[in-house]
């Protein structure tokens, strides 16, 4: 199996880069934020709950986050591996992605880090908003607050993978297909 993760912080191009990833390696996509997303429309009790979270630009609790992520693995047992994209976001969600990993005899390969500098993110998450219809997009407060938690509580995440040797920053400026090659040369064939 092959899992990977991909790194960043909003607005770095997780998502755009996954949908490529995923056709290329044969991966199961998991984005936290696209399943919370798809949960606030289908007005589920969880949906209720992370949206409260998510319209403020924190992070949905991790006790939460991460039992939805350990049973959306547990729905595709024939993956040929995962690209985990927006999680783990906080030391807690790595270790218990870790030992859950553990617990199959399966592990992270490598953490692939979208490297993006703040005021282009910015750039990029205010004209999403004009597509993406995410109120979390729309306000520059509340993109200011995502940018604060990532790099208090999630850029730690980076060190736990680096001491582990399995960190790779990769340049997240330039076109998609830039990006998208810098991505396949770094995870190799
Ligand atoms: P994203 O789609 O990755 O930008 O995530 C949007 C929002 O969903 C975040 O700002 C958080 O509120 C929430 N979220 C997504 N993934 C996680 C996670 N792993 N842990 C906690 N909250 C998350």
């Amino acid at each position: 199996m092959r899992n990977l993760i991909l790194f960043g912080p909003p607005g770095a191009g997780k998502g755009t880069q996954s949908a490529f990833l995923v056709e290329h390696y044969n991966l199961v996509h998991l984005s936290t934020g696209d399943i919370f997303r798809a949960n606030i429309k289908g007005q589920t009790e969880l949906g209720t709950l992370a949206q409260s979270y998510m319209n403020q630009g924190q992070l949905v609790p991790d006790d939460v986050t991460i039992r939805m992520l350990e049973s959306e693995v547990d729905k595709h047992p024939e993956a040929a591996g995962f690209i985990f994209d927006g999680f783990p976001r906080t030391t807690a969600q790595a270790a218990a992605l870790d030992a859950f990993l553990e617990g199959k005899g399966q592990t992270i390969a490598a953490m692939l880090a979208l490297e993006v500098p703040e005021d282009e993110l910015k750039t990029r998450l205010l004209a999403r908003a004009e597509t993406s219809g995410r109120p979390d997009d729309a306000d520059p407060a509340v993109i200011q607050k995502r940018i604060d938690v990532y790099n208090a509580e999630t850029a730690p995440v980076a060190d736990h993978y680096r001491a582990a040797g399995k960190y790779q920053g990769i340049d997240g400026v330039g076109s998609i297909a830039d990006i998208t090659a810098r991505l396949t040369n770094a995870i190799g064939a």
